[in-house]
């Protein structure tokens, strides 16, 4: 089978290289120059949108933020998997945050907010601390303000204000003013939904971000309880959808509690650790999900850390001495903070990983791998 991916970055490659063994062939249409090509090598093919479109059994996508023209295209063809609605709800918090509520799931009080007024109001109803976040192309916490103090909302929305009138004036403009949560912790399920409404979920992951973008993602075997909150939420959101394919729920945990923080209707950074500690990686079973395929077991094998590689195009090759070490690139072109690569390290256990971590982190140079050698060694810690 043909399948053509919306997006040219390395979750497409990652498609890629996980739909060979099946025979499943993925094609990437890069939205930013307009060129079809092969996700891996990078060889340009001369396509338009609406040939690949029509050469693909299926349609998908590798994120959110495709423009909406290219999404009408891929809509009408019927093979768009998951739908159009479904990516624009993870494109568009306005309608991510609608979708929520509409599935009944948790998620921090918010206002959609266009104008000073408003703002001030969201202020008032909602209390401080606020994130505000823009309603469109927002990724990696790019697009947001803090709100602590009273004094400062003036300076904030003058920056905001100046945001919106910069932005793309395709689609109108807004920002969902939220309430700060509290978190104890930020987990986040990631699962398949096949067209028959079947679905399976990995266990919960947990993400430590620094500086609002992903560094490192742990996966242990999850609490049953909590495991089963937020695949309850995960099947709301999917069925509400009515979704096929990977999708990714990020949550906010206090206490025994999930709000849910925010949707990816894709494969996630948080899910690359199931290359290694999955029965099935998340490539795979999104690919098997908008293929008509069966699911694939996504059981953790063994426990499993993912740490990010941020603007570094080389690492120490002596981390591949360690015992189950992998070594993920994207064949990127280096930029400060760009997310070029990863690295899955696992265990038998929780405390041989712990181990193993510790190890890993200290070939990886702090000021590359901020905080990493902390969550090392909280890690052995608790294991
Ligand atoms: P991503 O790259 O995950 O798509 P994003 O730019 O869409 O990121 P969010 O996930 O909404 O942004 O926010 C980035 C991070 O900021 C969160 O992972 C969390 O750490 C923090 N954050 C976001 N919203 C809140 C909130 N309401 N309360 C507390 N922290 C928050
Ligand atoms: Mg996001
Ligand atoms: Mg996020």
């Amino acid at each position: 089978m043909n399948v053509l991916v919306m997006g040219a970055g390395q979750l497409a490659r990652m498609m890629a290289l996980a739909g060979a063994p099946l025979n499943l062939h993925v094609t990437a249409y890069d939205v930013n120059s307009a060129k079809v090509q092969h996700p891996v090598t990078g060889e340009i093919y001369p396509l338009t949108l609406e040939q690949a479109v029509a050469a693909a059994d299926v349609v998908t996508s590798e994120f959110e933020h495709i423009p909406y023209p290219v999404q009408a295209v891929c809509e009408a063809s019927g093979k768009f998997k998951p739908n159009s609605t479904a990516i624009k709800a993870g494109g568009d918090r306005r309608q991510e945050k609608a979708l929520l509520d509409a599935a009944g799931v948790a998620n921090a009080g918010y206002r959609i907010v266009q104008t000073e007024t408003e703002f001030m109001l969201a202020i008032n109803e909602l209390g401080l601390p606020l994130v505000l976040k823009s309603a469109l192309a927002g990724y990696d916490g790019k697009g947001q303000w803090r709100l602590k103090h009273l004094e400062d909302a003036a300076l904030i929305w003058a920056d905001i204000a100046a945001f919106m009138a910069g932005a793309d004036h395709s689609l109108p403009q807004a920002i969902v003013a939220e309430q700060f949560v509290r978190f104890d912790r930020e987990v986040s399920l990631v699962g398949a939904r096949n067209e028959h409404g079947d679905t399976v979920v990995y266990p919960l992951t947990e993400n430590h971000h620094v500086n609002g973008v992903l560094s490192v993602s742990l996966a242990l075997p999850s609490e049953a309880a909590l495991q089963q909150q937020a695949k309850q939420m995960f099947d709301a959101v999917a069925r509400q959808l009515q979704y096929v394919g990977v999708l990714a729920l990020e949550f906010f945990q206090v206490g025994d509690q999930l709000l849910v923080n925010e949707i990816a209707p894709r494969v996630h950074n948080s899910g690359h650790w199931t290359q290694q500690g999955a029965d099935t990686c998340q490539f795979e079973n999104h690919l098997r999900a908008v293929c008509g395929l069966p699911l694939g077991s996504t059981a953790l094998v063994r426990p499993t850390v993912m740490v990010n590689i941020l603007g570094e195009d080389a690492v120490n090759p002596a981390i591949l001495s360690l015992p189950s070490c992998h070594l993920h690139w994207y064949g990127k072109t280096k930029r400060a903070g760009r997310k070029m690569g990863h690295i899955n390290i696992c265990g038998a256990t929780a405390k041989e990983l712990s181990e193993r971590f510790s190890t890993l982190s200290a070939l990886l140079p702090e000021s590359s791998f901020p905080e990493v050698a902390e969550m090392a060694t909280k890690l052995r810690e608790r294991a």
